[in-house]
């Protein structure tokens, strides 16, 4: 199988099976732009729980944060993206197409073979007006990150929490750039989802929280069901580090166009706190009573794209066999957990059905289905991912049991209406991602 051909066929079932459709689409579409759609909202909520939950519950020193989208334009000023957060770009004079300059290797257009401009500048934050009056005075910007509102509520988050270093602030929200070259379907789009978690220590730790948090963060995918094989540890060179950083490294995925990142890991040090602090004239320091030393927290941060993670889940679970597609999702983010069908519309079938999808309901996301032939709908459920199946036929009335189908194997076992929600927790907890 052609790798292109497998991201094709992956947006095809993405638009069938209700995942994720292009945005506009009755309009033509709008570049870059992506819907989530009754499955793909909900696979997206399921795997921002999941990182919240391992940041903010399972943890005892991590606050959450929802800052807002559009801040103060200090902010990006002190940041460096004002001036920073640039691409360099050039333009086909004869074709007009724009490329990265990263993008391009020598002094042709690949396109049509024309000559390039002159490189340029192009920063990449979206800028907006707030107010009536459009001017120099009213311009903000979308944000291009979601770790400024952490930065600039350190404090806040300090004191109101009474944290004590070392602690992090764990955020998840939009964040918007203007970027040339977007693509690869969700891969990388101007309108994207974060999960960002900023961790302040003593400046003298920060090397070996550093790794201490990429350790942590490689854990995490493999509890979603990543394959630890399309997994790997990326440190970046000293031509690759970003401006603010000292030490980085990615978390990267073997996708269908290649081994790209997924998530940074980075250790900021001080210099987020000591730009805000300059440009405002408010001190962002912590001051350790045990020691009486006062200083500004270096940052260890972690920063995942949401929309990129759903998109290796899908990459990672996808499979093509004889006479089936199937999604091998984690029944811990799969979107429905379990699917529950009549195998006839008949003989009080749907009634018991609809009876054991009501009880299950409390604990399990649930679709019920009693429309065409079972084997349709088993096949419905593969490609949706769905990990359980139950159905209710003829011998339902006769012992109170129904089948209980597993997705990856496709073995289907008789269980006790009264025993199924052991059953599925027990199934639930012994899943694991094909080789691993
Ligand atoms: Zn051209």
């Amino acid at each position: 199988m052609a790798k292109k051909t497998m991201m094709d066929k992956l947006v095809a079932l993405c638009k069938r099976r209700g995942y994720i459709f292009q945005s506009s689409e009755i309009y033509g579409g709008i570049n870059s732009c992506w819907d989530y759609g009754p499955m793909g909202s909900q696979l997206k909520l399921n795997i921002k729980d999941a990182w919240w939950k391992s940041m903010t519950w399972d943890r005892d020193d991590i606050e959450g944060l929802d800052a807002s989208i559009l801040m103060h334009p200090g902010v990006w000023k002190a940041s460096g993206h004002v001036d920073g957060f640039t691409d360099a770009m050039v333009d086909c004079k004869q074709c007009k197409e724009r490329f990265r300059i990263d993008d391009t290797e020598g002094e042709k257009c690949p396109k049509c073979g024309g000559e390039f401009t002159e490189a340029r500048n192009f920063n990449l934050m979206f800028k907006t007006h707030m107010g009536p009056v459009e001017g120099d005075t009213s311009l903000c910007y979308l944000r291009p990150e979601t770790a400024q509102g952490i930065y600039v509520n350190f404090s806040n988050v300090q004191m109101s929490a009474r944290r004590k270093l070392p602690f992090g602030i764990a955020q998840i929200g939009k964040a918007f750039r203007n970027e040339i070259t977007p693509g690869n379907f969700i891969f990388r789009t101007r309108e994207f989802e974060q999960m960002e978690m900023q961790y302040f220590v003593r400046p003298d730790t920060a090397g070996e929280e550093l790794e201490r948090w990429r350790e942590q963060r490689m854990r995490w995918y493999s509890s979603i069901g990543i394959k630890q094989a399309k997994l790997r540890f990326h440190e970046h060179g000293p031509d690759e580090l970003a401006h603010y950083a000292a030490k980085a490294y990615d978390i990267e995925y073997e996708y269908p166009f290649g081994w790209k990142e997924l998530e940074g890991i980075h250790n900021r040090t001080d210099y987020d706190l000591s730009h805000h602090s300059e440009a405002t004239g408010k001190k962002l320091e912590y001051f350790d009573e045990a020691s009486g030393e006062r200083y500004v927290p270096y940052i260890v941060e972690t920063s995942a794209g949401v929309d990129r993670t759903l998109l290796v889940c899908l990459v990672d679970a996808y499979e093509e066999q004889d006479e089936r597609v199937v999604l091998h999702l984690s029944p811990a983010i799969a979107p429905v957990t379990v699917g529950v069908f009549p195998l006839v519309k008949r003989d009080g079938m749907p009634e018991t059905a609809h009876k054991i999808a009501a009880a299950l309901r409390r604990s399990y996301k649930i679709f019920y289905d009693e429309g065409g032939s079972i084997g349709r709908r088993y096949r419905r459920q593969d490609e949706i991912g769905t990990p359980y199946c139950i159905t209710v036929d003829s011998q339902t009335r006769e012992d109170e049991t129904v089948t209980l189908r597993d997705r990856d194997t496709m073995e289907q076992e008789r269980v006790k209406i009264d025993r199924l929600d052991e059953a599925i927790n027990r199934a639930m907890a012994g899943w694991k991602a094909e080789g691993s």
